[in-house]
C-alpha cells in the first residue's frame, strides 16, 4: 500500500464523526442533521484533497476533526468581523458600520413603537413620515421615501412611471454595480423599455433628443459609481437633461448611487454628486443607497417632487419593497447626525476623516505589540498605504494611511491570513508583495487587543 493510501485510510468515516459528542451537541442545539452531515462530508473531502505532506502534519484525531467541523459551521454563520482591509464601505463586510446613536435607537424601538400610528390622533399614520421629513430638511426636496435598497428604488420608479414605456439612458451609464446588479436587468424587470443612446465614452444632449418619441417617459441619469472614464469622454450635465425633459414633458430621474449628503471636496476626498445639488438642479426624483456614503442601514432613498412620491406610494410593489422598523430607526438616527452637524458620529466619516497622525500613533503601538508576539518569526514594519471609501464610491480616489506590514520568515502568509480569518472573531487583512497588511483606518480601538492576541496564538510555527 502506498503512503498516500495509508494516510487516507486514517481519515475516519462520516458515521464516526457524526457520533462524536461535539457533533451530537451541535445537533442537540438545533443545527439540522442534514447541515451537519453536509459539513462533515465537505470537511473530509477537503482532507482527502490535501497533499501527503500536509496530511502527515495534520492532527487526524476524531476530537480535532470534530472541532474542524464546528469551525466550518461557525464560518458559515453571520458573525462579527474585524476589518483590517482599509476599505471603509466593504460590501462583503456589510458596508456602513452603524453609529452608536443608530444602534441605541434600534434597541429603543425594537419592541413596540409608533411605526404606523400617529401618537397625537391615535389613528393610522405612515411609517416613514419622520424619516421623510429629515430627508426633506437635508436635501431641499419636496418629499422623500425609503425602500429596501437603491435597486428597489429604481425598480419602483421605473415600474410606476415607465411600465411599457421607454426610458432613455446613455450607453456610458449602463453599469454593473457588483453582485448581480446590472442596470439593464433591473430596468427589464420593472417593465420599462430601455433605449440606449450615445456611445460608451461620449453621449451628447442631441442623442437624448433624437431618441425621444411618443412612448418616452423618463430620461435616466446613472452615476457610474465604481468605475471612472478618463480621456475622450463626454456626459450630458444634469441641467441640460432637465431642460430637455421639461420641453418634452418627461421626467428626469437621477440615480446618484452612493448618496453623498455634503460636498466631499471640502475634506479633500474627491468629488461625488450630492443629493442636494441634484435636487437644486431640477431632477424630478433622486435615488441613492442609505448604506453607502450616507453611512446608515441598508436602504434605498428617494427624494423629489411631492406628487411623484405620492404616486410611488400608491404602487402595490411598495408593500414588497418597504423597510422595517429597525432599519427606519437606524436611518432616523443616522440622518439626525447630519442635521446636528455631527458628521463624525457616523463611523464612515469618522474613519474617512481620521487624521493621519492619529493613525500613525495607533499603527506604531500595534506594530510594536505584534513584533513582540512574532519575535524571530517576522519582520514587522510600518508602511505608507492607501485606504478606500469603497462601496463603489470615488473609484481611483485613495485616502493616505499607514499600514502595519508583516513579512514572515517561514510561515506562508496566505495561511496566516486564513488563520486570522477562521478565528473568532474573523480578522480580514490584505496581502501585497508577500506581506500581510493591516490598515489601521478601519480598526476600532478595541480590535487591537484581539489582533495582538491572535498573533500570539498562530499555529503551525
Ligand atoms: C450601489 C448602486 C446601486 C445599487 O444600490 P443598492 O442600495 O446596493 O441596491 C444602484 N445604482 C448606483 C449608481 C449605485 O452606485
Amino acid at each position: 500500500m502506498s503512503t498516500k493510501d495509508r494516510l487516507r485510510r486514517v481519515i475516519p468515516a462520516v458515521d464516526k464523526l457524526l457520533n462524536h459528542c461535539l457533533i451530537r451537541s451541535l445537533i442537540e442545539t438545533g443545527v439540522a442533521r442534514e447541515t451537519v452531515l453536509r459539513l462533515i462530508r465537505s470537511t473530509l473531502e477537503q482532507l482527502r484533497r490535501l497533499s501527503d505532506d500536509e496530511l502527515t502534519r495534520l492532527d487526524l484525531s476524531l476530537d480535532h476533526l470534530a472541532q474542524l467541523v464546528v469551525t466550518h459551521l461557525e464560518a458559515q454563520s453571520l458573525q462579527r468581523v474585524i476589518n483590517g482591509t482599509g476599505i471603509i464601505l466593504h460590501t462583503g463586510l456589510g458596508r456602513a458600520p452603524l453609529s452608536l446613536n443608530a444602534i441605541e435607537t434600534i434597541e429603543e424601538l425594537s419592541g413596540y413603537c409608533s411605526l404606523e400610528i400617529n401618537i397625537q390622533s391615535g389613528r393610522r399614520g405612515s411609517r416613514d413620515l419622520h424619516v421623510a421629513e429629515l430627508l426633506v430638511a437635508l436635501t431641499g426636496a419636496e418629499a422623500g421615501l425609503v425602500v429596501n435598497n437603491n435597486a428597489a428604488a429604481l425598480l419602483l420608479i421605473l415600474n410606476t412611471f415607465a411600465q411599457n414605456r421607454e426610458v432613455i439612458v446613455s450607453r456610458g451609464q449602463l453599469v454593473e454595480i457588483g453582485g448581480s446588479f446590472r442596470l439593464p436587468d433591473v430596468m427589464r424587470a420593472s417593465g420599462a423599455k430601455l433605449i440606449e443612446v450615445g456611445t460608451t465614452n461620449r453621449t451628447y444632449c442631441r442623442d437624448y433628443e433624437e431618441a425621444i418619441g411618443p412612448e418616452t417617459a423618463i430620461l435616466l441619469k446613472v452615476h457610474t459609481s465604481n468605475f471612472k472614464q478618463i480621456g475622450f469622454v463626454a456626459e450630458v450635465p444634469l441641467l441640460e437633461m432637465v431642460t430637455l425633459a421639461a420641453a418634452h414633458e418627461l421626467l428626469v430621474i437621477d440615480d446618484i448611487g452612493s448618496g453623498a449628503l455634503f460636498d466631499l471636496t471640502k475634506y479633500d476626498l474627491g468629488s461625488e454628486p450630492t443629493a442636494q445639488a441634484s435636487i437644486a438642479t431640477g431632477a424630478d426624483l433622486v435615488t441613492f443607497s442609505a448604506d453607502k456614503l450616507v453611512g446608515g442601514p441598508q436602504g434605498g432613498i428617494i427624494v423629489g417632487k411631492r406628487d411623484l412620491i405620492a404616486q410611488l406610494k400608491e404602487n402595490p410593489l411598495m408593500r414588497a419593497l418597504r423597510i422595517d422598523k429597525l432599519r427606519l430607526a437606524a436611518l432616523q438616527a443616522t440622518l439626525r447626525s447630519y442635521l446636528s452637524g455631527k458628521l463624525t458620529e457616523l463611523p464612515v466619516w469618522k474613519m474617512a476623516l481620521r487624521p493621519l497622525s492619529e493613525i500613525k500613533r495607533a499603527a506604531e503601538t500595534l506594530a510594536a505589540a505584534i513584533e513582540i508576539r512574532l519575535k524571530n518569526e517576522a519582520n514587522v514594519t510600518m508602511q505608507d498605504g492607501a485606504s478606500q471609501l469603497g462601496g463603489g464610491s470615488l473609484p481611483g480616489e485613495e485616502i493616505p494611511t499607514l499600514l502595519v506590514a508583516i513579512e514572515f520568515f517561514h510561515l506562508d502568509v496566505e495561511k496566516v491570513a486564513e488563520q486570522l480569518r477562521m478565528g473568532d472573531p474573523a480578522i480580514f487583512t490584505r496581502i501585497s508583495n508577500g506581506k500581510l497588511l493591516i490598515d489601521l483606518r478601519t480598526l476600532h480601538p478595541e480590535d487591537h487587543g484581539i489582533i495582538i492576541e491572535r498573533f500570539g496564538n498562530l499555529s503551525n510555527r
